[in-house]
Formats: C-alpha cells, sequence, structure tokens
C-alpha cells in the first residue's frame, strides 16, 4: 500500500511529457500478429503487408471512347472540308475481343473500353467521323494514343501498390479488386474489454436516483475505439470494489488483447486503480502532462496493456486520441497511429493557458472563410463538459511550455474523428 502512495504521489509530482509515457510504455507490447481477411471486410483494417500487383491495368490496351480504331498516320491531313475515307473492317463490341488485325486503310467501329485491334494505334471519336454504307468519313487528323488506354497504363504488374501498415480505403479496395484481389493479410485487430468503475454509475433504463448518474464512457469509448481498429467484446460497470475491480481486470487480462478501464485512476478514496494494476502487475504510467487526462494510469497485467482513464468524459475521450488510439493502431503496426484530419487556420483570439507545464487540448470551431480557416475557441473546457466536446470540431494542442496562443497565431486543428 505504502508503495503504492508512493507511485501516485511520485505520478503527480512529476507528471510525465505525452511523448516519454509512450515511449516509454508502448515498447512493452508488440504487434497482434496476422491474419487472411476477405476484401468485403477490410474497409479501414491494417495492412499486415506490402500488395504486389498481380496483373497489368488495364490487361489490355482499350479505347478510351466511342468511335472508330485506325492508324493514326491514315487521318492525317483529314480536315472537316477534306475528310479522309476509310474502309470499315467490323466491329468491336465491350467485353469482346477484336476478331482479326487491322490494315492500313482500315477502320473498326469500337465502343469505350473494348480491346483495340493489333495494328491499330488509335481511336477516332465518333463525333468526328459520318458512316457511308460501308465506309466510314474521317473529319479531323489525330496523332497516335489519341483516345487509347495503354495496356498496364494505371498499374504494371509486379508494381508495389499497398504499403504494409497502411489503412485500407475505399478506393483501395476499388484497385485491389480491380486487380482481381480477393483477399488481403491484415492486422488483428485488438479484442477489448471496457470496465467502467464508479459507485456512482447506472445504465440507462434504471431511473436516475439522487447521486447517480448514467454511465457514458463505455458507450462512447466503444465508439471511439472502434475508428481505431478495436473490437469491443464486453463492456462492464463496476462498483468502486477493490475485490471486484481486482477479479474483472485479471479476468479481462487473461481472455482479451487490452483491458480498459475508467474511473478512479486518481488519489481519491475510491480511487482504487493504481492499488489492483500494483497487485495484480505493474505501473508502468501514472500520470500524463496533458489536460484534461492528466490522472491517466498506464499498466500491464500478464503482459496485456490495462490502460486506465480517468473517469471525466473528455478526459476519457481525449485520452484516447492522445494514447489508448495511438496504442492500438500500433497494436496493429499501423504506419500512421493518429488518423485525425488536419486543417490549419489563424485563431479568432487570444487564448492563454492556465496548465503550464501540460499540453493543453483547446476545443475548437471552424469558421470557413474565403481566405481559410478561422479557428474559434469554445469557451466550455472544463474535463466533465461533454457539451464543449460535442459542440467543438477538433482539438488545438497547446505544448506544455506555451503560455498561450495570440489572435490571428496560425494553429493547426486535429478534426475529431466522426
Ligand atoms: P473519477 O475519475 O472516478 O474520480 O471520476 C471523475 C468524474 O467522472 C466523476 O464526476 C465521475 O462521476 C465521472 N465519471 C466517472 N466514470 C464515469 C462514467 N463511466 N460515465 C460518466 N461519468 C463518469
Ligand atoms: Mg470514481
Amino acid at each position: 500500500m505504502n508503495q503504492v502512495g508512493g507511485i501516485e504521489k511520485y505520478g503527480f509530482q512529476a507528471l510525465v511529457p505525452l511523448e516519454t509515457a509512450i515511449a516509454k510504455y508502448f515498447p512493452h507490447f508488440s504487434a497482434l500478429g496476422f491474419e487472411d481477411v476477405l476484401l468485403e471486410q477490410a474497409l479501414n483494417r491494417i495492412l499486415g503487408e506490402d500488395v504486389i500487383a498481380p496483373i497489368n491495368l488495364p490487361p489490355f490496351a482499350r479505347s478510351a471512347m466511342d468511335g472508330f480504331a485506325i492508324f493514326a498516320k491514315d487521318s492525317f491531313g483529314a480536315s472537316p472540308s477534306k475528310p479522309k475515307l476509310l474502309d470499315i473492317a467490323g466491329e468491336i463490341a465491350i467485353g469482346n475481343v477484336p476478331q482479326h488485325e487491322l490494315n492500313e486503310g482500315q477502320a473498326m467501329e469500337i465502343a469505350t473500353g473494348a480491346p483495340l485491334p493489333r495494328g491499330a494505334d488509335a481511336v477516332i471519336r465518333v463525333e468526328d467521323t459520318k458512316v457511308e454504307g460501308s465506309r466510314v468519313k474521317i473529319f479531323q487528323a489525330i496523332p497516335p494514343q489519341r483516345n487509347v488506354i495503354l495496356e498496364g497504363e494505371d498499374v504494371t504488374a509486379g508494381s508495389l501498390i499497398l504499403h504494409k501498415g497502411e489503412e485500407i480505403r475505399p478506393d483501395h479496395i476499388g484497385l485491389l479488386r480491380s486487380l482481381g484481389i480477393q483477399k488481403l493479410k491484415l492486422a488483428k485487430q485488438p479484442r477489448l474489454v471496457l470496465l467502467a468503475t464508479g459507485d456512482e454509475l447506472i445504465l440507462p433504463g434504471k431511473p436516475l436516483a439522487p447521486g447517480k448518474i448514467y454511465d457514458s464512457n463505455n458507450l462512447m469509448n466503444s465508439a471511439l475505439l472502434s475508428r481505431y481498429g478495436a473490437v469491443v467484446v464486453t463492456q462492464e460497470l463496476l462498483p468502486d470494489d477493490p475485490a471486484i475491480i481486482r477479479q474483472e481486470v485479471l479476468t479481462g487480462s487473461n481472455n482479451m488483447d487490452v483491458v480498459v478501464c475508467s474511473g478512479g485512476t486518481s488519489v481519491g478514496k475510491k480511487d482504487f486503480l493504481p492499488q489492483v494494476l500494483q497487485e495484480l502487475g505493474e505501473i508502468v504510467i501514472h500520470g500524463i502532462a496533458q489536460k484534461p487526462g492528466s490522472p491517466i494510469l498506464l499498466g500491464k497485467v500478464g503482459g496485456k496493456p490495462v490502460i486506465c482513464l480517468p473517469g471525466f468524459p473528455v478526459a476519457n475521450f481525449i485520452s484516447i486520441i492522445t494514447i489508448l488510439g495511438p496504442l492500438l493502431r500500433y497494436l496493429q503496426g499501423a504506419l500512421k497511429r493518429d488518423p485525425r484530419p488536419i486543417v490549419f487556420g489563424r485563431i479568432a483570439k487570444n487564448v492563454s493557458v492556465k496548465g503550464l507545464g501540460r499540453i493543453n487540448y483547446l476545443r475548437v470551431n471552424l469558421q470557413e472563410t474565403d481566405t481559410g480557416y478561422v479557428i474559434v475557441p469554445k469557451k466550455l473546457s472544463g474535463s466533465g463538459i461533454l457539451r464543449s466536446l460535442v459542440e467543438s470540431d477538433g482539438l488545438v494542442e497547446i505544448p506544455a511550455d506555451v503560455e498561450g496562443l495570440e489572435e490571428g497565431e496560425i494553429v493547426k486543428v486535429f478534426l475529431h474523428l466522426r
């Protein structure tokens, strides 16, 4: 117990910088491994290997227009007043292959996407031609390769198209599908248990008794964590009872990849998480120099990460963005650990910082103007004020050694994942 008290005191007297905490904590764990997944289930997951194109794309030279496949040089000198006349040597419908090759002086009718006949090196648009019986008039001169998409022009067989660690997007799926790829080797998704602790917490559906509040962290965290590739297997509400918490953390660490607790991480009488972690395993970090979210606890039980987020909902949300989310991406071998989009803009007014010595996360709104974004700080910024988060578009990170922001200064905004 004394030892626990020591850690708490130490932790809060010397909050660990975020970067240091990450550098110290993440290497305790390694990536979870890989599994084969059908492309249908691959969206937003992390690639476990480089992907090499198995075929050329397009797989054959094809027409980009409806028109006539010709020898470009047969059109040389053609104009609306002096058209060239070519023999029609057949038709290539989409999905079919040309029956024979094209000779000089001939044209073959061709649909958009249909393969070019051997010999032909250009396609003249149907708008620049006129059919007369078995012949076609060409009203324009075109250079070789006009309206032709060459074999392998999009992707060459053997080329690297996606890197290990990339997140699969809808356009990736289109490309992979067009290459005929059915399965991918993807990173295994971390399986999580969420344990919300607090004697005051009840589940919606029950009337709100005096002194009680509805648990919001479990369901919010589950929603946000899914954006980081986590699979939340179970969620539980636990009382502030060290024996019960100990049992659930132990079960979770035996059965899951990551245990996530909320509440009870600080130095209050009912804050049992530091003690429980100390008893079951080890505390790696207690207290990070960030606001909100400083009384966070990063531990390890049975070789598994156990992360205890401070109870305030905004602190939960921000700690997921700064630490837990990136850890989950790290466990999946993601190249990019923070998936949030970034924009830049000018801050609308001066902002002064209260908690110097910590990274301050300023909730802001974006105002779109003709010359870029104006960034408007929100007034409500307490860590319990969930509305301030809901009404904001993103966060500006004010570094620990910066006292504030000056009106007009260009700032970087990390947009919320929504
Ligand atoms: P704690 O970190 O346990 O000291 O809790 C800090 C504050 O967050 C208290 O006001 C709690 O009531 C609140 N809180 C803790 N857990 C939750 C939760 N799961 N949902 C909503 N609020 C919570
Ligand atoms: Mg509590």
